[in-house]
């Protein structure tokens, strides 16, 4: 029997409390329970040696021992409460902190004996108050170990026991304190909560806590906490908000507040409190808070509160009730639809746009007032609470469907249809040569290279070229079938256009240009008339001389600055704004030069900007030029670092937004910008800030000026669509030096924000610029990021009802008087800079460079998306030459289909800089590669000044599986290219789609791995053979090794169910490029390498594209023939070239010439295609 088993386990094994374990059991076995005599006198002796020798103890404890059972047996079957129960208590079983006994004791069923001898007890009349004592006392320690003990207590009836005995020992403190702490421990329990709730326990609570007292907190203390687990169930919150509760709490938070001035019972008001949090989960109990004045209390209270450090806890609960308290408004906009609306070709059913505009009016914009159960507001939000949250989340979008991440082999597109793409691969062309040697005029010897534009290409295809021809006709242009192949340099062919070539469709329609052009909605026609009035408007803002014309002598500006440079579409008027503010200002010294910046900034022109922005349109038809794009941005060379968050800010900010709400009276709440009146306020009072935001990517729909020097922002939603709130670029003007101005964009939609973690926002001061500093810098103090009282319709949110905008708040001070100052989310790059970019690029062309700049198509808002080939021109006509030309491995660049991802452009400016450079390393690496680059993926969203998306209202990297050839036409003729090319046998070695991430530093790469994704997963590795090169890992470890800003450690290689439409997954997928990656750039700043602790800018950014491009060249000698045949030493190669951190030029000596072995094979696929 278990005797022997203890005698066994035991050591020593004569011990003396085995011997009288042993007698016990067989007492127990024997039913001989009526001596209790014996029985009571061997217990005591167990105890007395518990009690006196540590090594007893130890023995009763240790694992295996049945010392334990036979004591719980004992109680069991004896009752020796007395005894068994002093054990328990006195440091044998429940020594304090001593968990493991405790647990030793619940596994061995304790607890349940315990509360079956409550119900006994209590059957007696009276039942003893010592064994009820005794009984509570232990369950009371015992009971927070076992996590069915609610369970337990409410199934045996011991609920009701111990409610009973609180009802009728109230002023009995001795039993009184037991009998509340297991309370505490019952009301744990949902389920047991609402019992005691029906059984008038919160009345009892009510009837123990009371006034400052300092007589028996401790029993306050256990019913306050009671009392708050009782009220996380809305039935007891109901309960105590009809009763009235409400205003005692507070009152008896208010007298404790005022009598505990030495803070000796703070866990008291943390009690009280946590009462107040639990009630005011319910939307009554929050109404019952209001109408009781609770905010002015808590208010104040806390206010007092705040100098004392130590009295945090309190200050922290409080603001959290108050924000919760805090009556949910509606944004202060007629809709949260974006004040621009943009007429789609056609409107799918179903999709996005359908969805929000057929809804009936004020739909998406109702005040939600469901409670939000998220909890991301507790106390002390940290980041790493959010990154386990981002962690979890990704865990549950890992891609499970084996099928899904096998290749997708069914091509959708017939190679007839793609051949039409044919003509932006000059490069690749079989005619390249024939193209240049049929023209008479050009003798085959000693020529450079012509590359024949596209159109002197004859068309290959003949089935495809009449379609082109009708098209080009159809636009009422002359085509050029001879334009001159010998041009000394290639041209771009802007009249080429794919956007309306739609094969599957029918003829008319593919040349049906009237469908592909804005049509204006009401709202267009309203911001014409908008911006009529603003332009006859006086002062030198509007008066852009009828039209304004080019401004041409942006060398001159007047002194004071009031607004951006007019460029007006169209021209007309000769005389420029500039001369009519010098004439104005009666020339008297007034003439201020802007910075000359052209050697600093080599692809910058302000003349150039405003020629560009001429031909850029826009859904409101901007027509102004902000300074910052006009002038141009010169990074500073002093550090920025991440901000080191102030204590106590985001606190402080809540508490001055809790104040509008106790002193209505402070608030001006005075409208002085709003997009959505015909008549954009222009209030010039001197008391307030101007606003603009009506020029290229410029957002801010609204501005109220709250108190003096505090301003609410209200940022507009994407066109065509009801949210994506988080880009903003502004203009301001009126400030007074030296002000303590805060501004709040409202409206933010992300539960938490770099903003919270050092980053900064922009400016951009123009006295600054025309003072020889022309550069955007991080600005702002006092900045965080929370969730407001503004609720955001669950149309808005994605279905989920509750939820609510975040505030985006800084602080700042000017420092220049009659300045005009831009603020901005992210360094600002315009569709109008990439343009003038692209153009000073191609001067840098060189006999040694071939690039060309094609149209790839035209946006839905009539822009058009650039597309360009880089690469070296072949050294000779030799055949040998022309054939390492047409062969070498492509790369295929994007950039910026998230407008508000601007850094995405600076590191692709940085890529293009380095690629049209003369350095040494430039040169072999345009030998190397063929470049495709579609440096801005959403042109309508960048102008627009969206964020998100593009002007369908949809996330075009979601577009990537099945893009409409209307709806996202940039995508439609991307993937076609790629698709082209993986028909021809020709898909890219890398493909890498350059983004911006809003809540990580460093720059890092997502890429896809069958591998590493089904490791994450439960998928079986038997189910699936796994056979896959490691290559797609080369080009992030190179990259975490010359790249400063890059970290390895950020990186991932899982393929997420959430982006299986994006490029990355169906360039992979369905395209076959093993490494195809999306690389995304911090917004704010590093937290590793040589820039740790800084924030970045444009400098790392471009850095960042030129490291690409070297990388790239390393990634070519590790693709070389020799390691392609042989993937087993890939990785181990690398890692060595790596580890020696061998310099980029030595790798440059032994670059191999020609890869014969890639020559051949692509040579002998391109003639079986043909
Ligand atoms: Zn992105």
């Amino acid at each position: 029997g278990s005797i022997a088993k203890a005698t066994k386990d035991f050591v020593p094994s004569n011990s003396r409390v085995l011997m009288l374990l042993g007698q016990l059991e067989r007492l127990n076995r024997e039913a001989m329970l009526a001596d209790a005599e014996i029985g009571r006198q061997i217990t005591a002796k167990i105890l007395h040696l518990i009690q006196t020798q540590e090594k007893t103890r130890k023995e009763i404890m240790s694992k295996g021992s049945s010392g334990m059972e036979v004591i719980l047996a004992t109680l069991e079957v004896t009752g020796y409460l007395y005894i068994c129960g002093s054990c328990v208590n006195d440091r044998c079983v429940c020594v304090p902190g001593g968990g493991r006994r405790v647990g030793v004791f619940v596994s061995k069923g304790g607890t349940g004996i315990l509360l079956q001898l409550v119900l006994s007890g209590s059957k007696e009349s009276p039942p003893s108050e010592e064994l009820m004592l005794q009984l509570h006392s232990l369950l009371a320690k015992v009971g927070p170990k076992d996590r069915k003990f609610g369970v337990k207590a409410r199934l045996n009836g011991a609920l009701n026991v111990t409610v009973n005995l609180l009802k009728q020992n109230l002023q009995n403190h001795k039993l009184l304190l037991p009998c509340l702490q297991v309370l505490r421990v019952y009301s744990s329990n949902s389920v047991n909560a609402v019992s005691l709730g029906k059984n008038g326990v919160l009345e009892l609570m009510f009837k123990i806590i009371g006034p400052y007292s300092k007589k028996n907190t401790s029993l306050l203390k256990v019913s306050l906490d009671t009392l708050g687990a009782l009220l996380k169930s809305k039935t007891n919150a109901r309960r105590a908000v009809d009763r009235a509760h409400v205003p005692v709490l507070l009152y008896i938070y208010q007298d404790w507040h005022r009598n505990d001035t030495r803070h000796r019972h703070m866990l008291i008001r943390k009690g009280v409190l946590g009462c107040l949090k639990n009630i005011t989960n319910i939307k009554l109990g929050r109404k019952a808070f209001i109408d009781a004045d609770g905010m002015r209390i808590l208010y104040n209270t806390s206010t007092e509160c705040l100098p004392v450090r130590t009295l945090d806890p309190l200050i922290n609960t409080s603001s959290l009730i108050m924000r919760k308290c805090f009556p949910k408004n509606r944004l202060p906009l007629p809709t949260i639809k974006s004040v621009f609306h943009h007429q789609l070709p056609h409107v799918p059913a179903g999709g996005p746009v359908a969805q929000l505009y057929n809804q009936p009016l004020g739909v998406d914009d109702v005040v939600d007032e469901s409670d939000d159960n998220d909890d991301v507001e507790t106390e002390n939000d940290t980041e790493n609470e959010e990154e386990d949250k981002d962690h979890h989340a990704r865990n549950d979008d890992i891609e499970t469907d084996i099928n899904k991440l096998r290749p997708k082999e069914t091509h959708s597109r017939p190679f007839e249809e793609l051949k039409i793409y044919e003509r932006f691969f000059l490069e690749l062309s079989e005619d390249f040569q024939s193209g240049v040697t049929a023209t008479p005029a050009a003798p085959k010897s000693q020529r450079p290279i012509i590359v024949p534009t596209a159109q002197a290409l004859p068309p290959k295809y003949p089935t495809a070229a009449p379609l082109q021809e009708e098209c080009h006709l159809a636009k009422g242009e002359q085509p050029h079938p001879e334009a001159s192949p010998l041009a000394p340099a290639p041209t771009p062919a802007p009249v080429h256009t794919l956007d309306t070539i739609n094969i599957t469709k029918d003829h008319d329609g593919c040349c049906d240009h009237s469908q592909v052009r804005p049509q204006p909605g009401l709202e267009q026609e309203l911001v014409q008339g908008m911006e009529r009035m603003a332009l006859e408007g006086t002062g030198p803002q509007g008066g852009a001389g009828g039209g304004g014309g080019g401004v041409n002598s942006h060398y001159r500006q007047p002194p004071l600055l009031a607004g951006g440079v007019a460029a007006r579409q169209g021209g007309g008027a000769e005389e420029t704004l500039a001369e009519e503010w010098a004439e104005e200002e009666g020339g008297e010294g007034a003439v201020l030069e802007v910075p000359d910046t052209a050697l600093l900034l080599p692809l910058h022109d302000p003349d150039l900007y405003v020629e560009m922005v001429k031909s850029t349109r826009s859904v409101p038809q901007y027509s102004e030029v902000a300074y910052p794009d006009y002038f141009g941005h010169v990074a500073p060379t002093f550090r920025e670092h991440i901000l080191e968050r102030v204590y106590g800010v985001q606190r402080t900010k809540i508490f001055q937004d809790i104040e509008r709400l106790i002193h209505p009276n402070d608030i001006l709440d005075k409208v002085v910008y709003d997009l959505d009146i015909q008549s954009c306020p222009v209030i010039d009072d001197g008391e307030s800030l101007k606003f603009n935001s009506q020029f290229e990517s410029g957002n801010l729909r609204k501005a109220i000026q709250a108190r003096k020097f505090e301003y609410d922002l209200v940022l507009n939603s994407d066109i065509n669509s009801n949210h994506y709130h988080q880009w903003f670029y502004f203009e301001v003007s009126g400030m007074r030096v030296g002000a303590p101005y805060r501004f709040n964009i409202i409206n933010c939609e992300k539960s938490n924000s770099q903003f919270n973690y050092g980053m900064q926002v922009l400016m951009y001061s123009v006295q600054e610029a025309i003072s020889g500093r022309p550069r955007w810098v991080r600005t702002g103090t006092d900045i965080c990021y929370y969730k407001n009282h503004f609720s955001r319709s669950s149309i808005a949110a994605g279905g989920q009802k509750g939820k609510s905008y975040y505030t985006m708040t800084f602080s700042m001070t000017f420092n220049h008087k009659d300045d005009v100052c831009y603020f901005a989310y992210h360094y600002p790059y315009t569709y109008s800079t990439l343009k003038m970019h692209l153009q000073k690029l191609e001067a840098l062309r060189t006999p040694q460079i071939y690039m060309r700049q094609d149209i790839l198509c035209e946006t839905l808002g009539g822009n058009s998306c650039p597309l360009l080939t880089i690469t070296a021109m072949p050294e000779s006509t030799s055949n040998d030459q022309i054939c390492q030309f047409r062969n070498r491995p492509l790369v295929f660049l994007s950039s910026r289909v998230h407008p508000g991802e601007t850094n995405a452009s600076w590191v692709m400016k940085g890529t293009l800089e380095f690629l049209m450079g003369s350095s040494p390393l430039a040169h072999s690496l345009r030998e190397a590669y063929i470049f495709k680059i579609v440096p801005m993926l959403n042109p309508d969203g960048v102008v627009n000044g969206n964020h998100r998306c593009s002007l369908s209202g949809e996330d075009l990297n979601r577009q990537w599986q099945s893009p409409s050839p209307e709806l996202h036409p940039t995508i439609y003729h991307t993937k076609s290219l790629l698709q082209y090319l993986a028909a021809i046998q020709r898909a890219p070695l890398v493909f890498c789609d350059y983004h911006g991430h809003s809540r990580k530093k460093n720059v890092f790469m997502y890429g896809c791995s069958l591998k590493e994704t089904v490791w994450q997963t439960n998928i079986s590795a038997t189910s699936c053979e796994l056979h896959e090169d490691l290559g797609y890992r080369t080009l992030p470890k190179i990259l975490s090794q010359t790249a400063p800003a890059f970290s390895m450690a950020s990186c991932s290689f899982v393929v997420e169910r959430s982006k299986e439409a994006t490029a990355r997954v169906v360039v992979w997928r369905e395209i076959g490029v093993q490494r195809s990656y999306t690389m995304e750039s911090t917004l704010c700043g590093c937290d590793q390498g040589k820039y740790k602790g800084l924030q970045i800018g444009t400098r790392e950014l471009e850095e960042m594209g030129a490291q690409f491009c070297v990388a790239l060249l390393r990634l070519k000698r590790l693709t070389s023939p020799l390691e392609l045949r042989n993937h087993a030493h890939l990785l181990d190669v690398e890692s060595d070239l790596i580890e020696t951190r061998c310099k980029v030029s030595s790798l440059l000596e032994d670059e191999p010439q020609m890869i014969d072995w890639l020559n051949r094979n692509t040579h002998t696929r391109w003639l079986a295609v043909n």
